[in-house]
């Protein structure tokens, strides 16, 4: 009979050893407590988190080890669980007294009963979520510091997926489209802009779409509200870990004076400063563009250099200065007098030519005869008593790539010889 005893306590107390090494090998912090709050049960990680032994902890309540006056979480929560007998799941934000630390846990507590359904005490199930909270904190901090950056920076930030559908934009982006950025979501650039303006961004996403590859270029925003607005973009796609693109992220900065600037630069470099008329340089990137569309077309063109005769008796007798104003007269009338798809330059000096698209070596004779006439019967107010003329020379361009070369040179010797025949000629 003692020994069927002393075998049961020891079964019993065996049963006890593991189930207390199993409750120390938990991570959790794991306690029982009575109904006056005092701890009946600690498991290791609670121990150790008390830095005390089960015997010194067992008897004692929370005000023990916690600082209650700054974290009264938990007596509320156990006496809400011992009062009403019913369990909850609550975020409790504990201060260690020992240290001062401030740290957070995930606490399951469920009441305890006696056999006639009395509530005795407690069992609480914490996980030390302090880590998880800091790291929610940071992610939140980055987050907020990331949002105040993309929407402050002078550029317009978006990003769409697979489909072209925005996912985010940032409140310039917003701006832009005249809408609020929490309303782009799912949107299509053409659900929010009209179609032509929609179709123009839309160049660069399909691009990026179709490449998988970060793409460049430039994009126009045109709004019948005001001028054109340029942007250069840069898109970067953003991929999964197999390597395929699910959305891309649009950095946009606008460029409108850099293009305005460019185009300027690019007038002044093909106009004469003197007439605002087309310059060497431009005349002959002209004339080789013209020949290429007459190969292909398999039309005529024509050129014709004209030079002032005597020309440095203009300013001889009346001054630079009203060489100049001269010059600027000839420009106009040799401009006015030709048709709009020729073209009137001023080479150097006196001299101008004329690109005849579509006209044969004929017909380039009587529109240089007919300039000549112009020229002779030209009344420049400040000029008096001398009679300005011009000789000319003309030469079709021949039906292969060198032919406007070719054909300025010829044209050129002509020139030579309507000067040599006596000058206020046309030479072929
Ligand atoms: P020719 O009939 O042989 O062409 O005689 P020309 O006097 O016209 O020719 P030349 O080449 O000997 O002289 C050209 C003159 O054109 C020299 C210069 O005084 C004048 N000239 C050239 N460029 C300009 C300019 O920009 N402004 C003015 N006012 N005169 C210029
Ligand atoms: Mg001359
Ligand atoms: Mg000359």
């Amino acid at each position: 009979m003692a020994d069927s005893l002393e075998h049961k306590i020891n079964q019993i107390s065996y049963e006890l050893t593991i189930h207390q090494t199993a409750l120390d090998n938990v991570s959790a912090y794991i306690f029982m407590k009575d109904l006056d709050g005092r701890y009946t049960y600690a498991n290791k990680m609670v121990r150790e988190l008390f830095n005390c032994s089960l015997e010194e902890i067992v008897g004692q309540d929370d005000s023990s080890f916690f600082s209650l006056d700054d974290s009264d979480e938990i007596t509320v929560n156990d006496t809400y669980v011992m009062v009403n007998g019913v369990s909850i799941e609550k975020e409790e934000r504990n201060v260690i007294m020992e240290t001062g630390e401030v740290r957070y846990y995930w606490t399951t507590k469920k009441p305890l009963f006696d056999a006639k359904g009395k509530v005795i005490g407690l069992n609480g199930i914490s996980t030390d979520i302090t880590d998880q909270k800091q790291m929610q904190t940071n992610l939140r901090d980055n987050e907020r510091q990331l949002k105040t950056i993309i929407n402050h920076v002078d550029a317009y930030i978006y990003m769409k997926d697979r489909e072209g559908k925005f996912l985010f934009i940032n409140d310039k982006t917003a701006d832009l489209f005249g809408v609020h950025a929490s309303e782009v979501k799912g949107k299509t650039t053409r659900q929010l802009l009209p179609p032509e303006l929609a179709d123009n961004f839309d160049i660069l996403d399909h691009k990026i779409l179709a490449s998988e590859e970060k793409v460049e270029g430039e994009e126009v925003f045109s709004n019948e509200l005001g001028p054109d607005k340029y942007y250069w973009s840069t898109k970067i796609p953003i991929k999964d870990e197999k390597g395929k693109l699910v959305s891309f992220v649009g950095f946009s900065t606008e460029i409108t004076k850099i293009v305005e600037q460019r185009k300027e630069f690019k007038e002044q470099a093909a106009t004469d400063e003197l007439t605002g008329i087309a310059n060497r340089r431009h005349f002959m990137a002209e004339a080789y563009s013209k020949q290429a569309s007459a190969i292909h077309k398999g039309s005529s063109m024509s050129v014709m250099i004209i030079d002032l005769d005597y020309f440095k008796r203009v300013n001889d007798s009346f001054g630079h200065h009203i060489g100049d104003v001269v010059l600027k007269e000839i420009a106009i009338e040799l401009t006015q007098s030709v048709r709009s798809n020729d073209l009137v330059a001023r080479m150097g000096g006196e001299e101008f030519a004329v690109l005849l698209p579509c006209t044969n070596l004929y017909q380039a004779s009587l529109v240089a005869e007919k300039l000549r006439l112009k020229i002779t019967s030209l009344v420049i107010p400040e000029k008096t008593g001398l009679s300005l003329t011009a000789s000319i020379g003309i030469a079709s361009c021949e039906l292969h790539p060198e032919g406007v070369g070719a054909a300025m040179i010829k044209a050129d010797e002509a020139l030579y010889c309507a000067k040599h025949n006596g000058r206020n000629q046309v030479a072929t």
